[in-house]
């Protein structure tokens, strides 16, 4: 059985051969989603390097968040969108694991989470959940914890009602809309804990300040926030 599925494996990529997601070039077997070629030129922020970084001042003057990490850069046309494009409409949750994976592995080396107890995915709408079919978020938790060690949950922070598309509203409009969409639960569990939250994108974030500031309201808690890539100027 196994031989003839590998069998099946080879007879499948002579047809439909795997490609790099950044290069378009026929991926070697051992391989997956980018060549080495790519993999060794991924546009990483190396933000954890730094004392402060930028993106941490978006928080500044509106929620408490202690560091930042942030894996990648994208822009419009570059590979990493084509990676982000494929985590989240086209069913390939398993590159948030990858890329997320890689990026934990430089973490730890760095020491960059020490402190840290618990990781903590932005939930999905249970509708978009079912529409989608899974939580990208919850893919770069799964891929973070297997490199870093540390523990995730999905069963802490939870999301309640059902957010619009936002991307045609006013700042002030959207924070309307979330800020009571997540929930906490278990809420002892969390008390004294420094959680990473985890997502895709870092963007200015009435989402995820509204998660942060839900978890904050849990006595004596910290979060930082980790997200595998943001935009580029
Ligand atoms: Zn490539």
């Amino acid at each position: 059985m196994k031989k003839n599925s590998k069998l099946l494996t080879n007879l499948l990529s002579l047809f439909y051969p795997k490609i790099c997601i950044g290069c378009k070039k026929i991926l070697q077997e051992n391989e997956d989603y980018l060549c080495l070629e790519c993999l060794l030129h991924l546009p990483e922020t190396n933000y954890h390097l730094l004392h402060e970084n930028p993106l941490e001042k978006i928080f500044w003057g509106r929620v408490k968040v202690e560091k930042v990490f942030c894996f990648l850069f994208y822009r419009k046309g570059n590979y990493v969108q084509s990676l982000l494009h494929e985590l989240k409409y086209k069913g390939n949750k398993e590159i948030g694991a990858y890329l997320s994976a890689i990026y934990g592995n430089k973490l730890k080396e760095s020491h960059s989470l020490d402190g840290i107890d618990l990781i903590l995915p932005i939930p999905l709408h249970p509708k978009k959940l079912k529409l989608r079919g899974y939580n990208q978020s919850e893919w770069i938790a799964k891929g973070l914890s297997k490199t870093t060690g540390l523990p995730y949950s999905t069963q802490y922070l939870t999301r309640e009602t059902f957010t619009e598309t936002q991307t045609q509203k006013s700042r002030f409009n959207r924070w309307e809309n979330v800020k009571n969409v997540f929930k906490i639960q278990n809420e002892e569990d969390l008390t004294g804990k420094h959680i990473l939250i985890c997502d895709d994108v870092l963007t200015t974030g009435a989402t995820m300040e509204a998660a942060i500031h839900k978890i904050l309201s849990v006595p004596d808690t910290q979060v930082s926030v980790l997200t595998l890539a943001t935009a580029q100027d």
